[in-house]
């Protein structure tokens, strides 16, 4: 059995030497456990050693483990994966993040959906600072008409951004993010979330501000 304990505790080690390294408060950064393909019963131990923010990309298989563990009510969801608009009721109702917004349609569906709940719907746009036609996000020069529509989206949070770079990407992508981050964060002051990081590129991530790692195998062992 993966002692999904001691793999949390290993990656908090990383987290803070990381932060260490570049001189930051360990405490700025919260780790997002990525619970996609794994079971329920892996999430239970995550849970048992302390872990509450879990993050999802498959939307039918989160629905079911989110159920099965409504009894764990401060566990908070996040969606980070690719949003099919017939998606978007389901996403909205279970989930209280979604970090992957990055057009005004779902960003709409979203927020329509969300209405009578009690608590909005915390969002990060997903940024594609690469500018790859593969890739998802919304590229920087689009940001603004995205975020002139969701001014208008009573039930959604603007949190902050997400960004996934490619592979090998330089801390000079990373600074980019950061950059735009702390220019919104002048115009939008509810913008306190930087989701930037993964088991490869950590140090890069935190280096450059993120406040929101997002670290699936290192914690539940590879997917299939
Ligand atoms: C799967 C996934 C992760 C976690 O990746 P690992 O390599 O398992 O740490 C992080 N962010 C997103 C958007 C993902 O889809």
């Amino acid at each position: 059995m993966i002692a999904i304990k001691d793999n949390i505790a290993d990656v908090e080690l990383q987290i803070s030497s990381a932060c260490q390294q570049a001189h930051r408060n360990a405490a700025e950064v919260t780790l997002l456990a990525v619970s996609k393909t794994k079971p329920t019963a892996m999430i239970e131990q995550a849970y048992d050693a302390g872990q509450r923010a879990f993050g999802e990309s498959y939307v039918q298989e989160a629905v079911e483990k989110i159920t099965a563990l409504q009894n764990k009510s401060d566990i908070s969801w996040h969606f980070i994966g690719p949003i099919q608009t017939n998606k978007t009721k389901l996403i909205a109702s279970h989930f209280s993040w979604v970090h992957s917004i990055d057009r005004a349609k779902v960003a709409k569906r979203l927020n329509e959906h969300r209405s009578g709940q009690d608590t909005p719907l915390n969002i990060c746009l997903q940024v594609n600072i690469s500018g790859e036609e593969s890739k998802s996000g919304v590229l920087v020069d689009e940001l603004p008409e995205l975020l002139n529509t969701i001014a208008d989206c009573d039930n959604l949070c603007l949190r902050g951004l997400m960004a996934i770079p490619e592979k090998n990407a330089s801390q000079a992508s990373f600074t980019t993010m950061q950059n735009l981050f702390i220019s919104l964060q002048k115009k939008y002051p509810s913008i306190d979330t930087l989701s930037m990081g993964m088991s490869a590129d950590m140090q890069l991530a935190i280096n450059a501000g993120s406040t929101m790692v997002r670290i699936g195998s290192a914690i539940f062992g590879a997917r299939e």
